[in-house]
């Protein structure tokens, strides 16, 4: 029979590519959104799936709407993605940020337990649990120090998560994901950002980049592979937690020069703190520069995740290395950035 899947946020980045993985493999696949007065399915048309995953309203504020969606469908599976996941936002709107990562994620459970109890649930937790580490690198038995209220709201989520297996015996898992980003990463996070704001430059559109803590270290992965994780924990005998992540890390420095060097610019630092600037070392040109107006009020400094425990149970192994993953941003966003202009003189010579 045909397994279904509610994935919410479907309209972000990894419910774009887990939708993608489950039609794959032939799931019936719910999709939840919240309203929105502009078309935000971009993500999904973009992977050439919009008219294929049955699109939802679904308001993760709203018990009485999860309630029912949850009662209408009774899915196989359900994947948690939705979330304020901006770890910035999150200190100017904390309070938001907990009810929707935080007390949603028991809306859901309280939903699905009373509904659906069969359901297998998958909530997306985060690396930034590790916050200030205690331990590198970061596995399943590391202490958690959140550094932010993205952070704390995701760390009850994740305990309410194990709560609710060991409660009532559900066969929920906890994924705790270093980042991972993609061409369809949101634009506000630093690798796209880096590599938008690079493409914009080489096309004369923009004068420079300004950024926060260059010195911040990153486990950074593709969501590509990340998703396939996701449905791994919920094909196993028993629920359990993982950490996804690649075991190697690197500055936003180390991404920024790496991006550039595929746009034939040598970036070279110069200054200190808030005078550093990326400079083009052939013309002296300033590509980055330091706004301290994207530095937070608390830092996590260095993430590095050991996914062994998900290499050895899940046979999970990350595909992409950093290398390549720089490379696949940097060249779709210059791919974009020259269509952009294209269009624009196509337009203007019309
Ligand atoms: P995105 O920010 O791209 O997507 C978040 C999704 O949540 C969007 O579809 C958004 O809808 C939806 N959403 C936000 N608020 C609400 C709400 N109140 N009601 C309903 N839907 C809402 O995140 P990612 O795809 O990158 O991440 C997926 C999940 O994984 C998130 O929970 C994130 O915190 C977590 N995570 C991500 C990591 C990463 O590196 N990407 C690392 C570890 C965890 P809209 O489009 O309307 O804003
Ligand atoms: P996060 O790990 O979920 O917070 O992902 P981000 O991509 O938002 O940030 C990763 C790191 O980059 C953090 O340590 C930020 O402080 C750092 N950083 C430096 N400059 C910027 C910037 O301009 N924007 C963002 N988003 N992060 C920045």
């Amino acid at each position: 029979m045909q397994k279904t899947a509610i994935v919410t946020g479907i309209t972000g980045q990894d419910g774009a590519y887990l939708a993608q993985l489950l039609l794959a493999k032939n799931y019936k696949v719910y999709g939840t959104a919240r309203r929105s007065s502009v078309d935000n399915m971009q993500r999904l048309k973009h992977l050439g799936i919009g008219d294929q995953v049955e699109v939802i309203g679904m308001e993760l504020m709203e018990p009485s709407n999860i309630q029912s969606v949850i009662a209408a469908i009774k899915p196989d599976e359900f994947y948690n993605l939705a979330a304020q996941s901006f770890v910035a936002a999150s200190f100017e709107q904390p309070l938001y940020t907990a009810e929707v990562d935080a007390l949603a994620v028991t809306r859901i459970l309280e939903s699905l337990r009373l509904s659906s109890p069969k359901t297998r649930f998958y909530q997306a937790s985060t690396s930034e649990m590790f916050g200030q580490v205690r331990a590198i690198p970061q596995n399943e038995d590391t202490p958690f120090h959140p550094r932010s209220p993205y952070a704390v709201a995701k760390l009850y989520a994740h305990h309410i998560t194990i709560n609710y297996r060991e409660s009532y015996g559900m066969y929920a898992c906890s994924g705790i994901l270093f980042n991972h980003e993609s061409p369809l990463r949101g634009s506000e996070f630093v690798t796209r950002k880096i590599t938008r704001g690079l493409a914009a430059i080489k096309c004369g559109k923009q004068d420079r980049i300004e950024l926060g803590n260059m010195d911040a270290k990153r486990d950074w992965g593709f969501a590509g592979d990340y998703v396939a994780g996701m449905w791994s924990m919920l094909q196993q005998k028993e629920a359990d937690d993982y950490v996804l992540a690649t075991g190697d890390t690197h500055t936003v420095r180390e991404f920024a020069v790496l991006a550039a060097k595929h746009l034939g610019v040598n970036l070279e630092w110069r200054g200190e703190g808030v005078n550093e600037t990326g400079i083009d070392s052939a013309t002296g040109k300033v590509w980055i520069a330091i706004n301290p107006k994207y530095y937070r009020p608390a830092e996590v400094n260095l993430l590095i995740g050991d996914p062994s425990k998900a290499k050895t149970k899940l046979n999970w192994n990350p595909s992409v290395r950093f290398e390549q993953l720089v490379q696949m941003m940097m060249e779709a966003d210059l791919a974009a950035e020259e269509k952009n202009t294209e269009k624009k003189t196509t337009n203007m010579a019309a």
